[in-house]
């Protein structure tokens, strides 16, 4: 029989994830050619979570946890359960039941069927129930980011999807501290068979996200997949000197024609603030992936693993 485990990352979703985990079982149940497990990752969550999921753990041998000493982040926390899994298939999958568990035997059975495609993921049909203003953020980003990284980011893709284990592999050996799986998902590549999801609301409990959050979200994008900020720094510094040195010639032609010109002042408390502003810019940017690298190099774990009952040696480092 083939093995599937599904990792749900779980931060504060003690009052979804009694639905949740009905929700599984009874999909487990209907999918009898594959051996399920449930890898719960407790993200450091402040409320009943980690009892919630012992509880499962007690009754259930196919219920795994790992808990982590504090919040992570989801990025850590879906590394984690990749790293600590096993099976054949392994899907990605919130707790919320935003992700629709009934879709998991179908992106299965496109994967045994079709072996062309190595990763059945879900992409959102439409953004109804979410805010304007955030949908016209993520729009934007996803412009930005496109246009600037060498990796396709699909807007509408969903972190839920099942994967074959080489596939897993790829992901887990990308050292990265600083995760955008929405990019190491596509850096990976490997051919990706999308399967439609619509929006649903969060089954209970509140989102994670504030705006800042996806933000900085948004922002670890970026730079994470991206050089060419530190491009626009270069050649915006090239254009605005270039235009400087010309002006300079300029002026001393003029001056040497017409004589001096004490008039001018304006134009070169202009040229001092603009020149200013983009040096700090690209000091900016350059901070930016300094500060990165900074983290990357301290090499620092990506979570700390507090209780588990997965056995050691299953662990891949
Ligand atoms: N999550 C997590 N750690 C965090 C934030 C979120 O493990 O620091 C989990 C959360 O429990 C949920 C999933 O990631 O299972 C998606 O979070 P959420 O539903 O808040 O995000 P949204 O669906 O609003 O984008
Ligand atoms: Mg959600």
């Amino acid at each position: 029989m083939k093995t599937i485990d599904l990792i749900v990352p779980c931060y504060n979703e003690a009052e979804v994830l009694p639905l949740f985990y009905n929700e599984v079982c009874a999909v487990a149940g209907n999918t009898p050619d594959f051996s399920f497990r449930f890898i719960f990752i407790n993200d450091g969550s402040r409320d009943k979570t980690l009892d919630e999921i012992l509880t499962f753990a007690q009754n259930d041998e196919r219920v795994k946890y790992i808990s982590f000493s504090r919040n992570f982040g989801k990025e850590a926390a879906m590394l984690a359960g990749m790293k600590y899994s096993s099976g054949e298939y392994v899907c990605i999958i919130d707790a919320d039941l935003q992700h629709s568990p009934w879709m998991i035997p179908e992106m299965l059975r496109s994967l045994e069927n079709e072996q062309q495609y190595d990763v059945a993921a879900a992409r959102r049909t439409d953004r109804t129930g979410e805010a304007k203003f955030k949908s016209a953020f993520s729009a934007a980003f996803y412009s930005v980011i496109n246009k600037m990284s060498s990796v396709e980011i699909p807007e509408s893709a969903q972190d839920f999807r099942v994967m074959r284990r080489k596939v897993v592999d790829a992901i887990i050996s990308m050292p990265e501290y600083n995760r955008f799986s929405k990019g190491i998902f596509s850096w990976v590549g490997f051919n990706t068979k999308w399967f439609e999801h619509e929006n649903v609301e969060r089954a209970a409990g509140t989102t994670k996200w504030s705006f800042m959050s996806l933000l900085k979200y948004a922002f670890d994008g970026i730079i994470g997949f991206s050089v060419a900020p530190l491009k626009i720094a270069l050649t915006s510094g090239i254009i605005i000197s270039s235009i400087g040195v010309i002006y300079a010639i300029y002026t001393i032609i003029k001056t040497l024609i017409l004589g001096p010109d004490v008039k001018g002042y304006p134009s070169i408390i202009c040229a001092v603030m603009i020149l200013g502003g983009l040096i700090l810019l690209a000091l900016g940017i350059i901070g930016e992936y300094l500060a990165r690298i900074y983290l990357e190099v301290k090499n620092r774990p990506i979570f700390i693993v507090d209780k588990t009952n997965i056995d050691l040696p299953e662990i891949k480092k």
